[in-house]
């Protein structure tokens, strides 16, 4: 029996990097997994198909996120599976994972790019959070993925390291909101992970690589696993101490 045997885990953005790591170790430890996904179906049905040849269980949720209608479509579709998949409805273990991250100095940001990642990195969780404390059982956590971007200043993602600032606020409130029902609310801030949001200035490019792995204490890129271990921690019972909080998870990044 894994720690999380008989619990209900919805991910958000698990069709790639982080999110699926997380789909992929929180099944691991037993929970029954929505792997949500905006563009890439195909990606989501690979994660699903990983999850079950490993022996787990779960299921694709779609809603492109950001835009009208978002929050409803998702659970419209959450509600739908779940009952497909486990005899109760409800959910155990949100995470609120997809993200966007547009890079520019504070010269450069435009108000569509600062507005999308204000409705992605921002408002989408916020709302999709507000219909998810409908559906979690007392004792049930949140989860939200921010950035080490909140500690360590970097300036070409300006408008990023804002929406982030605002997931940690909501955290440390919605904790204490949540907190008569059992219900923890966390933040893991990661650094630099090698996932398709970093592959355009990151993979392939040899000095970015080893400046990137040098920000480490540990002298090395973050992997996707890295932060879905913490965030499987903050899941189980073993994390049942731990609210408000935002765990840094950047390896020690610019100690
Ligand atoms: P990726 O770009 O690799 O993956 C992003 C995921 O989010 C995909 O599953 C994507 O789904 C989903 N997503 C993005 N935008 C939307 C949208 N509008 N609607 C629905 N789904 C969407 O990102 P990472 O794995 O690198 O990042 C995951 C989280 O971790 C983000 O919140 C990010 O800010 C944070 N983070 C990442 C760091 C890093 O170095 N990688 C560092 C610090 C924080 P699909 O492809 O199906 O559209």
């Amino acid at each position: 029996m894994g720690t999380l045997t008989g619990k209900k885990a919805l991910v958000t953005g698990a069709s790639r990097g982080i999110g699926r790591s997380i789909a992929e170790r929180l099944a691991r430890d037993g929970a029954l997994v929505a792997v949500h996904y905006g563009r890439n179906a195909a990606a989501a049905q690979e994660v699903v198909a990983a999850i079950r040849a490993d022996g787990g269980a779960a299921f694709t949720v779609h809603a492109e996120l950001g835009v009208p209608g978002d929050v409803p479509t998702l659970w419209e579709g959450y509600d739908r599976e779940v009952l497909r998949h486990s005899d109760s409805p409800g959910l155990d273990i949100l995470v609120n994972n997809a993200g966007i991250t547009p890079r520019g100095e504070i010269e450069q940001t435009t108000p569509e790019a600062f507005d999308e990642a204000v409705a992605v990195n921002m408002r989408a969780p916020f709302f999709l959070t507000q219909q998810a404390v409908k559906r979690l059982h007392d004792g049930g956590r949140i989860i939200n993925i921010s950035s080490g971007a909140t500690r360590i200043a970097l300036t070409d993602i300006i408008a990023y390291a804002m929406t982030k600032g605002a997931v940690d606020a909501f955290t440390l409130t919605l904790a204490k909101a949540l907190g008569g029902r059992g219900i923890t609310v966390n933040a893991v801030a990661p650094g630099i992970i090698d996932t398709d949001m970093n592959a355009s200035w990151l993979r392939g490019n040899e000095a970015a690589e080893t400046s990137a792995a040098q920000l480490s204490a540990l002298g090395r890129i973050g992997r996707a696993e890295d932060v879905a271990a913490v965030v499987a921690f903050l899941a189980s019972d073993d994390g049942r101490w731990v609210t408000g909080q935002v765990i840094d998870a950047t390896g020690g990044s610019q100690l």
